[in-house]
């Protein structure tokens, strides 16, 4: 996934760290990258991508799953999430691939036709495309669904209190230390420098962050950000800096947050509002400055912790 992870445990007194968990986790994160990585062409989703046939593709329980989320949230939301984006992904070079230049508008336009999430089907037998050039791409998701597996690694193991983390996307369970939550991060949305904006304590819930800071390249003045608009086929335009919503699942959390920067200020933060969704969205100011607006959900979540 192109990025670091960390999980801390906290042990009871009589609890011992049984032998070789650090490989489970470590085995556990592997798996998912070698099923779904775009920059593996052995991955299963890459022969997935390669795949041309009209029977479905069989895949694993893991892919499948990550599949049914993230169709999901594309129904949800409109298809502001939406998996079959990896060939706009590509040609706006935030695939494997690097690119030359930005596309022209013709050629947005062709790749266009090959993104729709409806037309891919989850059926028993594997996933049915129902066009041929249909490709997809589980960025979006696959961190929060990576950390959501290691958690029910460590509920299998009878773990009580810990803190998953991969790339940003963070899992908490229980406690800290006895009487104090975990507190957790979320960064300053600028590329220079990493440093907390705020922190907030959560208990038993994820927390994923989306944003443009980091991700994005600039061509002859303009900036181009890694959230590509299914609708559009362009970046997004940057009035959000960034997305950080709380879900008890993670991979949940992570598709949110994508899908509310894709749907802008006002869609996304409505959405989130109706649906009482606990969102902060994080919006520049200027340069160095930022404004904070966080849904009632999330509100309530902070107070009641107060
Ligand atoms: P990050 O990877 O920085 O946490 P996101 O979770 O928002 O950010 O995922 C963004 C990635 O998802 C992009 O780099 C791209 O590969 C893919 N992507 C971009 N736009 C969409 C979209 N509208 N729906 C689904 N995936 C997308
Ligand atoms: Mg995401």
């Amino acid at each position: 996934m192109g990025t670091t992870y960390q999980v801390k445990i906290i042990l009871s007194k009589e609890q011992i760290l049984p032998e070789g968990m650090g490989e489970k986790i470590h085995a556990c994160l592997s798996k998912i990258d070698q099923l779904m990585s775009t920059y593996k062409l052995d991955s299963e989703l890459s022969q997935f991508n390669q795949y041309k046939g009209e029977a479905p593709f069989p895949v694993s329980k893991e892919t499948r799953e990550i599949f049914e989320i993230s169709q999901e949230i594309a129904k949800q939301t409109g298809g502001a999430l939406d998996i079959t984006v990896f060939p706009l992904v590509e040609i706006w070079g935030f695939g494997p691939k690097s690119i030359e230049h930005p596309p022209t508008k013709e050629q947005v336009e062709e790749i266009l036709k090959n993104v729709d999430y409806q037309k891919i089907e989850i059926l028993p037998e594997g996933i049915k495309k129902q066009n041929p050039e249909i490709q997809c791409d589980f960025s979006a998701v696959a961190k929060g669904y990576a950390v959501d597996k290691v958690a029910e690694l460590l509920d299998e193991n009878s773990f009580a209190n810990y803190m998953v983390e991969v790339g940003g996307e963070v899992r908490v369970k229980g406690e800290k230390y006895p009487g104090t939550l975990w507190n957790i991060g979320i960064e300053r949305p600028v590329s220079m420098e990493r440093s907390t904006f705020l922190a907030i304590k959560l208990k038993d819930q994820s927390m994923a962050t989306s944003g443009n800071y980091r991700n994005f390249y600039i061509w002859e003045n303009k900036k181009y950000s890694h959230e590509i608009d299914p609708h559009t086929g362009y970046p997004v335009p940057n009035t959000i800096a960034s997305v950080s919503v709380i879900h008890p699942s993670c991979a949940y959390a992570d598709a949110y947050a994508t899908a509310f920067m894709v749907m802008g200020r006002d869609e996304g933060f409505r959405f989130a509002e109706e649906n009482a969704i606990p969102a902060l969205f994080i919006y520049p100011m200027n340069e160095t400055q930022f404004k904070e607006q966080p849904t009632s959900a999330w509100k309530q979540i902070i107070q009641s912790f107060k």
